[in-house]
């Protein structure tokens, strides 16, 4: 039986993309506007985050604007208005940073890993090939290493698919980064949902099988688009897209829920 009760979706701020970064091959004309998505679980054994979003005290502070978020660094820089600072959502549930057991990331990207450091008391469950990748020497784009290489934390380093609760599974999706990882969470009256992180940002990358614009490992991607359509085949179950700027108008945002 799933020991997951409630899943909130929280809008935690947009990134300004050329739509080549979602879509593989768009018209480098087109620039969009993605959401920053992450996922609340509330589980009969506490509380679960899918992702940290991205820490808006990197958008403020002139030496982070200067590091990471320059005319010809990642330019121009995210949005997060106070409306989606985490720390303000998780309140509106009645809960703070402090109260998450399980914070699951899909990945290390700076927008999924902004706020791990406000969570030290949580297990922090990534895929091995994710955290090697990240604590690395190779040359990387979108990691700061600030949003996580911090003392303190606890680390659950896994490898492949695992089961992380009743009801919450890892499938290990990688491609758009080395170790990417996606759940599968059963809800009680809703069932199944797919939470597919970065594997595709729109549906399109779905529907249409198209590469993201950034991958690590091109086949590798490819290969984890058609395992989780696989998946809503065998399953029937529904995808929630961590940046698709279409779908996430038209799904209960928190402090609304699914159960
Ligand atoms: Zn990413």
């Amino acid at each position: 039986m799933t020991a997951v009760k409630r899943m909130f979706v929280l809008l935690c701020g947009y990134e300004i993309l050329p739509m080549t970064v979602s879509l593989r091959g768009a018209d480098p004309k087109f620039i969009v506007s993605v959401p920053i998505c992450t996922y609340l679980l509330d589980t009969r054994d506490g509380w679960v985050l899918l992702d940290a979003g991205l820490d808006s005290h990197h958008l403020v502070d002139p030496g982070q604007i200067e590091k990471y978020f320059s005319p010809g660094r990642w330019f121009p820089p995210p949005v997060v208005k106070p409306v989606h600072e985490m720390e303000a959502q998780l309140k509106s549930i009645g809960i703070g940073f402090e109260d998450i057991s399980v914070l699951i990331l899909s990945h290390l990207h700076a927008d999924h890993s902004g706020h791990i450091k406000r969570m030290p008391q949580a297990r922090i469950v990534v895929q091995k090939r994710e955290y090697d990748y990240a604590f690395s020497n190779a040359e990387k784009i979108a990691y700061f290493p600030e949003d996580y290489d911090l003392p303190g934390l606890s680390w659950d380093v896994i490898d492949g698919d695992s089961k992380i609760l009743d009801g919450i599974e890892a499938i290990f999706t990688p491609g758009h980064t080395p170790g990417h990882q996606s759940l599968i969470v059963d809800l009680p009256q809703t069932g199944k949902v797919i939470l597919t992180a970065d594997v595709g940002d729109w549906i399109e990358n779905f529907d249409q099988e198209i590469l993201p614009g950034s991958a690590t490992s091109d086949e590798e991607a490819i290969a984890s688009i058609r395992r989780i359509n696989a998946l809503r085949q065998q399953t029937g179950a529904p995808m929630f897209l961590t940046h698709d700027p279409v779908l996430v108008q038209k799904i209960k945002l928190a402090p609304d829920y699914y159960a």
